[in-house]
């Protein structure tokens, strides 16, 4: 099998650790671990100081719960919104009556700064909510830009990361981000199931509120104090975050932005060898996203039959092409060569 999508390929020293018993969670061990998972993070988002609170769900269950304690707290919140992920904050808001204008983005366009600094100033947020990569096209934003705004306006920034962290160069304190949301199945490359949010320590220390049981901060937090979440973990995949943490922590993390984005610039040449148009004006390393010359549904599922697995986009013919995980420039080769022979047969 090779896959293209999210977690990509994962390393056998990892899919091992899932297919062990699974120990009990209540004990001084499993609190080590998670408190190591948290020190180990807050180092690797350069997050000195703040705190991390983990769940046992996806990625939009940390979104959910940024809005349900956190953003509920403000007055107005601002979303930047250049496609389904941005749209998800505003959804979000909208869910939890939170007062939440819209900063819409052209499909994989980079924002317009200076519209958005305009923007800030007729809508006056307390808190901007946005994507540093927009998953749905491929676009990158440019954190230190939004963040240099935020600070201007004294708005607090909070950036969903999920599919930029350990794909693309990303520090807390570097760029002045307030809170940062990022889950398992993206840049970490294990399996779904956890997701995480990154408290700065001027976020962590004030007051929250109690509008969903299950993602309560407060409540989430207490218990981290004693490594433990209030409810039953995902052990295996927090035995398997653990691994991927300490292997990131001995090797750092340029060589794995460094090899996502060979992989990256190799299929990109190889599209431009074949006429696939990349729409993205400042691509993110993380994925691919390209029009094909057939139909796109149908190269999706033909892979499908040889176990290649990419994404199809809402597009028509926009595929999306994953350069996370274990990922050679073969493989992207191999890829190139596949979908430029199920169109030659369409
Ligand atoms: C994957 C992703 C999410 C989370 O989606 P889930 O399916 O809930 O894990 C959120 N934002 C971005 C930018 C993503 O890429």
């Amino acid at each position: 099998m090779k896959s293209f999508v999210f977690p990509g390929n994962i390393e056998p020293e990892i899919l091992e650790i899932g297919a062990r018993q699974i120990p009990y969670m209540r004990t001084e061990a499993f609190s080590a671990i998670v408190k190591e998972c948290e020190q180990i993070m807050l180092e690797l988002m350069g997050c000195p100081g703040g705190r991390v609170i983990f769940y046992t769900a996806s990625g939009t269950a940390a979104m959910d719960a940024t809005v349900a304690c956190y953003v509920s707290t403000r007055k107005k919140a601002l979303a930047i919104a250049g496609g389904s992920f941005g749209h998800r904050w505003h959804s979000l808001c909208k869910y939890y009556h939170v007062p939440c204008d819209v900063f819409e983005v052209p499909f994989a366009k980079d924002i317009d700064y200076e519209a958005l600094e305009k923007m800030m100033q007729t809508s006056q947020p307390d808190v901007l909510l946005c994507q540093h990569h927009e998953t749905s096209s491929g676009e990158l934003f440019n954190i230190d830009e939004i963040s240099r705004l935020c600070k201007k306006y004294n708005i607090t920034l909070v950036v969903d990361a999920i599919s930029s962290f350990l794909a693309d160069s990303y520090n807390m304190s570097r760029s002045g981000v307030d809170m940062t949301i990022i889950s398992s199945q993206k840049g970490l490359n294990i399996p779904p199931g956890l997701s995480f949010i990154i408290l700065s320590s001027k976020i962590s220390e004030q007051e929250f509120k109690h509008l969903n049981f299950y993602l309560d901060f407060e409540e989430n937090l207490k218990n981290l104090v004693r490594g433990q979440t209030p409810y039953s973990p995902a052990t295996t995949i927090f035995l398997q975050l653990h691994a991927r943490l300490k292997m990131i922590q001995k090797n750092g993390i340029a060589p794995i932005l460094q090899k996502i984005r060979e992989n990256a610039l190799h299929f990109r040449q190889r599209c431009k060898e074949n006429n696939w148009q990349i729409p993205a004006e400042t691509p993110s390393n993380c994925i691919t996203g390209f029009y094909v010359k057939k139909d796109g549904y149908a190269i999706f599922k033909e892979l499908l039959k040889k176990e290649i697995f990419v994404m199809p986009g809402g597009i028509n013919n926009f595929l999306r092409v994953s350069h996370l995980g274990c990922q050679t420039p073969e493989d992207c080769d191999m890829l190139a060569k596949s979908i430029k022979n199920i169109e030659n047969t369409l």
